[in-house]
C-alpha cells in the first residue's frame, strides 16, 4: 500500500470489474445524455431544429467520453486495468500510451471542464422553455434529468465506482470538506 492509500481510511483493495458492473457504472451518464437530448427536443418547437439540437447533444455526450478517454485516462492509476469501474481505462489503452500518473489531478481538472456543459445546457434550455411555454411533459423530463445528473450520477460514481480508487484522497471529483484542498497538497 502506498502513502496515498494510508491517508484514506476508507480505501478498499482494488477490485476487478465485470462488463456488467462497467455497464451499471455507465448507466447514469447514458441516461443523462438521453434525457438531456429529450429536454432539448421538447424545448424547441420547430422541426428540424429540435432534431438537430437533440442529436448534437448526444454527439457531444459521446465526444465528451472520448475526450476523457484520450486526455485523462492515460494519466490514471487504473489505465489498462480491469479496476477502472466504467471500462474507459481499457479502451483508452488501445489508443494511447500510459502517461505520468503524478499529473492526474492537473489533467482531470483541466479536461473535466470540457464535459461540464452537458450538465448545464439541458437544464438552462428546459427552464427557459418552461418559463415561456409550460408543458407538464417538459417539466417531468427536466426533473428526471436533474435528478439523474445531479444526484444519481454523482452518488453512483462516489459510492460504487470511485469508492475503491487509490487516488480518491487527492482526486478533484472526490474532494470533500473532510479532505485538504488540492492547493494545500500541491
Ligand atoms: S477510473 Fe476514471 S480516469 Fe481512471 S481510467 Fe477509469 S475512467 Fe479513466
Amino acid at each position: 500500500m502506498n502513502e496515498k492509500n494510508t491517508e484514506c481510511q476508507k480505501i478498499k483493495p482494488e477490485k476487478e470489474y465485470t462488463h456488467l458492473m462497467e455497464l451499471i457504472d455507465n448507466l447514469p451518464y447514458i441516461v443523462m445524455t438521453l434525457l438531456g437530448a429529450a429536454v432539448l427536443f421538447l424545448s424547441i418547437q420547430t422541426t428540424p431544429s429540435r432534431w438537430i439540437l437533440a442529436g448534437s447533444y448526444v454527439a457531444y455526450g459521446l465526444a465528451g467520453t472520448f475526450w476523457i478517454l484520450l486526455f485523462v485516462c492515460p494519466y490514471c492509476h487504473f489505465f489498462d486495468t480491469r479496476s477502472c469501474p466504467c471500462g474507459y481505462g481499457q479502451i483508452s489503452a488501445k489508443i494511447r500510451k500510459v502517461q505520468d500518473q503524478s499529473l492526474f489531478n492537473r489533467k482531470f481538472k483541466t479536461h473535466i471542464s470540457v464535459i461540464v456543459p452537458l450538465w448545464i445546457i439541458p437544464l438552462v434550455a428546459g427552464i427557459i422553455s418552461l418559463s415561456k411555454n409550460f408543458t407538464s411533459l417538459l417539466l417531468i423530463v427536466v426533473v428526471f434529468f436533474a435528478v439523474d445528473a445531479f444526484i444519481v450520477l454523482p452518488l453512483v460514481s462516489r459510492i460504487y465506482g470511485c469508492a475503491h480508487c487509490p487516488q480518491k484522497a487527492t482526486c478533484p471529483w472526490m474532494k470533500t470538506k473532510n479532505q485538504p484542498a488540492l492547493s494545500e497538497q500541491e
